[in-house]
């Protein structure tokens, strides 16, 4: 058998030699991409599969059996034309197997006008950067993985265990793709999730519990301005307060992983809905928000705090007190995941990436809501994060420096060679 270091040292001249194809080949996903329907470019990904591996596996994850599972949360969602694609690459037997994940669907692109370039989906590349709705969040991941596989077949080095690869839907709300494919059984000793993670290794990342709140006021004509309870002013003086709150929960949740971030588990308000066309006092608002929390917090918990931090303020208030605020939970529900900095699914990937970039990598937990949890616990996988780096991501203008999708694919091929061989 050849030596490792010689193999190593191939796939990774290969990938360098492949920088135009991937430029290519990412440029092809994102003009083919289509919030909620990724049939399209899941049809991309199984024409490369095809070339990669012996056996595939195309499903659109089913709703009624999600809904049995107590990971999922969304009240309904729909399926159709959203297949989950995997890829197998069977090893010999006997040794440590692998997933890669990586989500093909991508978040509303916004208004047009907002993009620099022609549109959303124009994948136009300038300065080493591709611009383009999902470029980066998480197309980009999507090809790192499929060429650091495709690298490893092309060097013909027979592995050990298996490499799962999972091109999942619906990472972007309710998580039912990369969940489907844990009630799939398809379970292995560690997983890469190939989010944008800016080539940090993210062993952790926070939850993030969507919410929302319905405040009710008393609408009066704008002349007796004064007999009437605007549910905006209510709103906004609950929205100021959530703030104390986001405090409370950076000081009592920080641990080791998340010590670099000043919010690392935010209460962020992303909707309001209030008012009519005709002045008048108001008598209903409605608002969206996040609420993020860490492990060991359970999101039952975190539900539970929030729930009783709003029915304070709302005790200390004698309309409110009366009229308490309605606090519901939206389907966006991510839990949070942590595997241990020591374990040897991250201590691999360090080693790899030291030896494909000669730089200590940055390794600490990521602020964002993931699909992780899914893996780790619900399907009892080690998993980090690790992807390319690039900006914009869920706003306009969204780019990916096309660098770094190249070390992102050494790094995951050269880690595949090591735990799998
Ligand atoms: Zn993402």
């Amino acid at each position: 058998m050849r030596e490792i270091k010689e193999v190593e040292n191939l796939v990774i001249r290969k990938i360098e030699g492949e920088r135009s194809s991937v430029v290519d080949l990412l440029r092809r996903l994102v003009r083919a991409s289509k919030p909620q329907e990724e049939v399209q470019t899941q049809n991309i990904v199984k024409k490369e599969l095809k070339n990669i591996c012996k056996e595939i596996d195309v499903w659109e994850p089913d709703i009624v059996e999600l809904k049995k599972h107590p990971a999922f949360f969304p009240e309904d969602m729909n399926y159709a034309k959203r297949p989950n694609v995997v890829g197998i690459m069977s090893g010999s037997g006997e040794g440590k197997s692998m997933i890669l994940n990586a989500h093909i669907d991508v978040v509303d692109p916004g208004l047009d006008a907002y993009w620099k370039y022609e549109d959303p989906w124009s994948g136009r590349v300038e300065k080493g950067k591709l611009y383009g709705r999902g470029a980066c969040d998480d197309l980009s991941g999507v090809v790192a993985g499929l060429y650091a596989l495709k690298s490893i077949k092309e060097v013909g080095f027979p592995l050990k265990g298996n490499i799962i690869f999972e091109s999942v839907v619906d990472e972007e709300w309710g998580g039912g793709g990369t969940l489907s494919a844990v009630m799939r059984n398809y379970k292995t000793d560690g997983a890469i999730i190939l989010e944008p993670s800016g080539l940090e290794i993210n062993p952790a990342n926070r939850g993030g519990q969507a919410f929302m709140i319905e405040i009710s006021g008393k609408g009066v004509h704008p002349r007796m301005s004064y007999q009437g309870v605007s549910a905006i002013d209510k709103a906004m003086g609950i929205i100021t307060a959530l703030k104390n709150l986001q405090q409370i929960i950076q000081e009592d949740q920080r641990t080791a992983v998340f010590k670099d971030f000043p919010v690392f588990a935010p209460v962020t308000i992303y909707g309001v809905q209030a008012g009519t066309d005709i002045p008048k006092v108001p008598e209903k608002c409605i608002f969206k928000g996040l609420l993020g929390y860490v492990s060991p917090q359970s999101y039952k918990e975190a539900r539970q705090q929030l729930e009783e931090y709003v029915e304070k303020l709302a005790s200390l208030d004698p309309w409110l007190r009366n009229h308490p605020p309605k606090v519901s939970w939206l389907g966006l529900n991510k839990e949070p995941s942590e595997t241990s900095v020591d374990h040897p699914l991250v201590k691999t990937t360090e080693e790899c990436f030291e030896y494909v970039t000669g730089e200590k990598p940055q390794v600490r937990a990521l602020p964002a809501g993931t699909d992780a949890s899914f893996l780790t616990k619900y399907g009892g996988i080690p998993t980090i994060l690790f992807g390319a780096k690039g900006a914009n991501c869920h706003t306009s203008n969204e780019y990916v420096e096309i660098d770094t999708i190249i070390t992102v694919a050494k790094v995951i091929a050269v880690t595949l060679l090591n735990w799998c061989s």
